[in-house]
């Protein structure tokens, strides 16, 4: 059943009255970062209810040693975890003896909102205390997009009658994670340093030695006048307070103003890290809340620029795309190279804050789109920078000579996926990787990066994939056993269409731009060969694999082969389960899945929506038909593709229905398992599926290309996209498509199957 429990509303999130039992999905839900570091929607004061308190700086990890598996030859040691850090947020407040804690006090009204537009998170609400005093309070917060060490909180209280009113503003690094294997504590306080002005704790990861600096600056203004009351300072281990004992009147109001820092030994010497963090502080001080807010806001407004999708007509889908756009923004900016994005993003502890296919597979594209090209080009760097780690990795498992298997799931390019299906087994991110270098390449024009960067990465794993994939005598043609495809709901199987497709694909684009820099790049191209020692007979071993590899197909039905053996399996479908058995993978046992011809996500139609250019459109209908009635897309990753090749075929409707369970995956919580994050990955599955999907665009030989199409519930949509120089908004109504090119220079595009010049500064509108 789907839950509505926020309002629908274009720019913001409104929760309109306090549940208890759905605060961990709210503190999901609401969660704000700027992409060096994020955290959960907790609220500042004492909560003694059901709380998953999360604080996450990007990069900053723990190797916590797995519970299974090490013992076995090849098997990762660790599943690396995304640290719960110190917390800045705290500000305690007890009245007249008695605490806030809206666990226990009547509460009157509650409104929380996060406002999107401006990248803040407010909450309104009264409680009446014990004594009968009525307390209305106002809280706001941020974390600067602008300077991404800070952050501040605006906290007020008004009593309704003459109270005593004791402020604890604090920061505390005694925190812990809920994923942790052994419940062990992951941090080391180093030292803790307060005064009347600021309060510094220094901490320490264990094992892995990330420093990291927490501080706060606290201000009480009364009425709006600084009071500039000193606090009382307090201490213990890894916890500092600044306490203000203050007397109010009957309808005053005390504001809280909170200044936070954070810096880390990722960015600064360690040494240095207690002293810049108060120098943080200091500017914070000078510059005042009201700027800081001010320029954060304007940052804000200035990414929706680039990156904003209107929808009119529907306020939902409206709601659900900002949601989306919003939460990619705060989780990745892509302006350092060590970073990447979570599937939790600063959401949550599942998944350990790693990076996996997912960034190449899916949000790749809309960084690409939505900001300056060195963004995308970052995100291929890190893998770039990790090949020394994936080519160890391959070795570990017996591949040699330069072949490169990519971790399913890493931190600093080691694997840390503790699944023996999935780490050995899921090999078709090499793939994904692979497809990323031709797709930015496609997109941006940025042929260099082949020859500086990419090539030796697209060696690298076309050597793995020729080591993996072996002759079989039987078939008289080229296999690859025992793998797991893109649906983990099927594992060890053999010639996984997939994943068997997208590595011919490897081999063919790597021999292809091989060739093609020999042209282009003969003397770079030397240098590399010399490096990698790279024997040009290896293109022809690769040829030989492309022209004669194995791909199962059914005939009876006329489609491509999940793998083979899958037509052996119970043929029933979804509409076959009984709604209250869904999601299957909270109500059936894990056997009985992997029995079931159930597919968890998108994998023969993962393949179609890859390669779309290769196959005919009544051989996409059919397969599409026959696996979206198999797939539960009991992976978030999963409704998007089905969208964007339901729009490709023109299904609307089921398009649309595929397109809402994307973007409001979250909001309206599907899975029912928003509480423990969100799944920022598939967030670019619901731009996909507008931008790819109903809008159709794809890059054409060399051109930007749109086929586009409108759900009936929408009057309008209409984006922005950064393509090679050019800034292009493309509006779409039911009769109409309008471009208008931002850029100083003209850009020719290709509607359908026609070519539309939009010259330098104009629009132009096209009939469909
Ligand atoms: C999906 C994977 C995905 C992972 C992280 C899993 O449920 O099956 O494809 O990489 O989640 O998002």
């Amino acid at each position: 059943m789907i839950k509505k429990i926020y309002k629908a509303h274009e720019w913001q999130i409104i929760e309109e009255s306090f549940d208890a039992s759905v605060h961990e999905m709210s503190e999901s839900i609401f969660s704000i970062g700027n992409g060096q570091m994020g955290q959960r929607a907790n609220f500042e004061e004492h909560y003694s209810g059901h709380s998953l308190q999360g604080n996450y700086i990007g990069g900053v990890y723990y190797p916590d040693k797995t519970r299974v598996g090490w013992w076995k030859n090849g098997y990762p040691e660790y599943f690396a975890k995304v640290l719960n850090a110190p917390s800045w947020i705290g500000i305690d407040i007890t009245v007249d003896g008695e605490q806030l804690d809206l666990a226990k006090n009547k509460i009157l009204s509650f409104t929380r909102t996060l406002d999107m537009q401006r990248g803040i998170l407010q909450r309104s609400f009264s409680v009446e205390l014990l004594n009968g005093t009525v307390l209305t309070i106002d809280t706001e917060r941020f974390i600067s997009l602008v300077r991404t060490e800070m952050a501040a909180i605006k906290y007020s209280i008004k009593p309704s009658k003459k109270s005593f009113i004791e402020v604890s503003s604090f920061v505390d690094s005694n925190v812990k994670n809920t994923d942790a294997n052994y419940d062990e504590v992951f941090w080391n306080t180093l030292s803790n340093e307060i005064d009347d002005t600021d309060g510094v704790i220094l901490a320490e990861t264990k094992k892995t030695f990330f420093t990291i600096a927490t501080g706060m600056s606290s201000e009480i203004h009364l009425d709006s006048v600084n009071q500039l009351l000193n606090p009382i300072s307090k201490q213990k281990n890894g916890y500092l307070c600044h306490f203000f004992p203050v007397n109010v009147d009957q309808s005053q109001t005390i504001t809280v103003i909170k200044y936070a820092s954070v810096t880390s030994s990722l960015n600064h010497e360690k040494g240095l890290l207690v002293k810049r963090c108060k120098e943080n502080l200091a500017s914070c001080r000078i510059l005042g809340y009201n700027a800081l807010k001010e320029e954060h806001v304007a940052a804000w407004l200035s990414k929706w620029d680039e990156s904003d999708i209107k929808i009119e007509g529907d306020v939902e889908a409206q709601q659900g795309i900002r949601f989306n756009i919003f939460q990619l923004n705060q989780t990745y900016s892509g302006n350092d190279t060590r970073l990447n994005i979570g599937p939790k993003g600063f959401t949550g502890e599942k998944y350990g804050g790693s990076t996996y296919w997912d960034t190449e597979a899916f949000c790749l594209p809309f960084y690409m789109s939505t900001a300056h090209q060195d963004v995308a080009k970052n995100l291929l760097l890190y893998r770039y920078k990790q090949l020394g780690k994936a080519i160890e990795n391959a070795q570990k498992l017996g591949f040699a000579d330069g072949a490169a298997l990519y971790p399913m799931v890493t931190m600093n390019g080691e694997e840390c996926h503790n699944e023996w299906e999935i780490t050995f087994e899921e090999i078709h991110r090499n793939g994904a990787i692979a497809f990323a270098i031709f797709d930015y390449v496609r997109y941006t024009g940025d042929e260099d990066y082949l020859i500086n960067y990419g090539l030796e990465v697209l060696i690298a794993i076309s050597r793995f994939w020729k080591q993996r994939i072996t002759f079989s005598e039987a078939k008289k043609k080229y296999v690859m056993l025992g793998v797991t495809g893109p649906n983990e709901y099927e594992n060890n199987v053999n010639n996984n269409w997939y994943t068997n497709k997208l590595a011919c694909w490897t081999l063919q684009y790597t021999y292809e731009t091989f060739a093609m820099l020999k042209q282009t790049s003969a003397q770079k191209l030397d240098k590399l060969t010399q490096k990698l020692s790279f024997n040009e007979n290896e293109l022809a071993d690769w040829k030989s694999i492309v022209t004669n590899m194995y791909f199962p197909f059914n005939e009876e039905f006329g489609i491509i082969l999940q793998q083979e053996g899958y037509m052996d399996k119970e043929q029933i479908l979804v509409s076959d389960i009984p709604v209250n058995q869904r999601p299957i993978n909270q109500h059936w046992s894990w056997d009985r899945i992997l029995r079931s011809c159930f597919i968890k996500q998108a994998d023969v139609v993962q393949g179609l929506y890859c390669l779309e250019d290769q196959f005919d459109t009544s051989t996409i209908e059919k397969n599409f038909a026959f696996y979206e009635a198999r797939t539960v897309h009991e992976s978030s990753l999963s409704p998007c593709i089905h969208s964007v090749v339901a729009s490709k075929i023109k299904n609307i409707d089921k398009a649309y229905e595929l397109y809402l369970r994307t973007a409001r995956l979250d909001l309206d919580d599907y899975n029912h398992e928003a509480r423990e994050g969100l799944h920022i990955t598939s967030m670019s599955g619901s731009w996909l599926a507008i931008v790819k999907g109903f809008a159709g665009m794809r890059i054409k030989s060399d051109l930007l290309y749109f086929d586009p199409i409108i759900p009936k519930q929408w009057k309008s949509y209409s984006f922005r996209i950064l393509f090679r120089n050019h800034v292009l908004q493309v509006k779409v109504n039911a009769m109409q498509t309008e471009f208008l090119n931002e850029s100083g220079t003209d850009l020719t595009i290709k509607l359908k199957e026609r070519f539309v010049l939009v010259p330098a500064h104009q629009s132009v509108i096209e009939i469909l």
